[in-house]
């Protein structure tokens, strides 16, 4: 039986836009319609773009383009247009659709033809194919009404070109997601916690994001109206998929744990399910009638696409649920990731991360083990978790910072790697990684940037489309990864401050 809640990435639609204008005549406007259906073809048939790409007729005067933007506005499975200029559409008939247009876009520069042949060209091929300067005049509208965009160059035949699309897609889909979440708080941020703080109406103007808080005992109310009989197939589905300790199995003496476990996951999704909630916080400083802190439960929803933030954190909750939508359908997963301790060997510097319980097993191919252990935080009972190690390869963290005027992602490039040793007595879920450039500088970097302890470890999808999602979002992420210097790196933070002081205006 599957809940998960991550979407189909086919639902989603971007349509593909081609500019002309009446002037060419009938028989060059039916060849631009015949190639632009191709070239969305062949995006809809590319692997790696994985949303489904609609064809619109080719837009010839400003009424038309104007109607396009309000009816793609109006259509929530709508993530995205790709606009390409195959023949010369004079700007001026795109300002008030561009300045109409809600949804990302992306200016895809290619042409129908790879090859020019040479000795054929006349000038109706030239008419026909220009949009080596057709997008120049659109890339100029673009700019002046200053439109967030991406801009992808090359033939769709190129893998590279269709990579970079689907890329651009993936975070429009995470885009859309985030518009559409609404995060449920089970409780308030830590005490004294600073950077897991935020302003949630802010937040909600700038990524569409609802988030706001229940009384925990709203939950434990949900809890306990569990039946027994709900609790029994879902503890013979951890037993089969799952290696459970012993002393948790059906008779063991810590079975009655388990089935607590399974009363919370099975509360908490009828509780985010009724209220149709794709993200969630919880603190272990105000657990109301909750016997334990939830961690399994906590690890299988996000398993199976919720965004989680631990110790009130939303921000982080908001990036979880965002990268599960993003990495829909790729190997990999992603999870709330916290940065605990170091491994300071000079020239192997490793970071090991964790949390207290709840890392999502989406980030390992290994079965994991369920085990109960005390926790030392909380004062409640002995808490149930999966255990596991996360998949050696490359990964990515990012971290959202409020800086009290707007906010900042902070992302990092890294490589997971295997144990360099085994962890018996390590009762969670972890990571073990080497951040790019290195160690130091890495963590120099992030701690200038002010960026959180808390982020989102993906291992499905990469910084390209975290980069694409900033810029959707038109909000600062600053990259650490192999070109990282500190000299540059407190140079752009600095010119940032200033940039988006002054690109929001008074
Ligand atoms: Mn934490």
């Amino acid at each position: 039986m599957t809940r998960s809640i991550i979407p189909t990435l086919t639902d989603y639609e971007v349509w593909f836009v081609t500019g002309s204008q009446n002037l060419y005549g009938e028989e060059t406007l039916r060849q631009v319609a015949e190639q632009s259906q191709e070239i969305a073809r062949a995006l809809g048939e590319a692997n790696d773009i994985p949303v489904t790409v609609k064809w619109i007729p080719v837009l010839k005067d400003s009424e038309s383009i104007r109607r396009l933007a309000l009816d793609a506005n109006a259509q929530d499975n709508v993530v995205g247009i790709i606009a390409w200029m195959h023949t010369f559409s004079p700007a001026k008939m795109w300002i008030t659709g561009l300045d109409l247009l809600r949804k990302p876009l992306l200016h895809l520069h290619t042409q129908a033809n790879v090859a020019l042949p040479w000795s054929e060209i006349d000038f109706d091929f030239m008419n026909l194919n220009q949009a080596a300067h057709g997008d120049r005049e659109f890339g100029y509208i673009q700019t002046r009404l200053g439109v967030a965009r991406k801009t992808v160059v090359g033939h769709v035949s190129n893998p590279a070109v269709t990579a970079k699309v689907g890329t651009w897609t993936r975070a429009a889909a995470g885009w859309a997601a985030v518009h559409e979440l609404k995060l449920a708080r089970f409780g308030d941020n830590m005490r004294f916690v600073a950077v897991t703080e935020g302003d949630k109406t802010e937040a909600e103007l700038q990524f569409g994001v609802q988030v706001n808080t229940w009384g925990v005992n709203d939950l434990v109310e949900v809890v306990d109206a569990q039946t027994e009989a709900d609790i029994d197939s879902l503890v013979a589905e951890y037993e089969e998929r799952y290696s459970v300790v012993p002393q948790l199995r059906r008779g063991g003496d810590r079975a009655e744990s388990l089935r607590y476990g399974a009363r919370i996951e099975l509360g908490l999704r009828s509780f985010l399910e009724a209220g149709n909630f794709g993200a969630f916080t919880t603190s272990f400083e105000d657990l109301g009638g909750l016997r334990q802190l939830p961690g399994l439960a906590v690890q299988r929803l996000m398993a199976d696409g919720y965004g989680f933030g631990a110790e009130g954190d939303w921000k982080t909750a908001l990036l979880v649920r965002a990268a599960k939508v993003m990495g829909a359908g790729l190997p990999g997963g992603a999870s709330l990731m916290e940065d605990y301790t170091y491994h300071l060997e000079p020239g192997n510097e490793l970071i090991l991360g964790a949390h207290m319980l709840e890392v999502c097993p989406s980030l390992t191919t290994a079965k994991p083990t369920l085990e109960v252990h005390p926790l030392g935080i909380g004062g409640r009972e002995d808490p149930v978790r999966l255990v596991f190690d996360t998949d050696a390869g490359p990964a990515v963290v990012v971290a959202l910072s409020d800086m009290r005027d707007r906010f900042r992602l902070v992302a990092n490039v890294v490589e997971v790697v295997p144990l360099p040793e085994p962890l018996p007595k390590l009762p969670v879920a972890r990571a073990v990684w080497k951040p790019q450039p290195d160690f130091a500088t890495s963590a120099a970097a992030w701690l200038t940037a002010g960026a959180a302890h808390h982020t989102v470890m993906s291992t499905a999808v990469g910084i390209d489309v975290f980069e694409d999602f900033a810029e959707i979002a038109k909000n600062e992420l600053v990259v650490i990864d192999e070109n990282t210097t500190l000299r540059e790196f407190a140079r752009e933070l600095r010119w940032n401050q200033a940039y988006y002081r002054l690109a929001r205006g008074l």
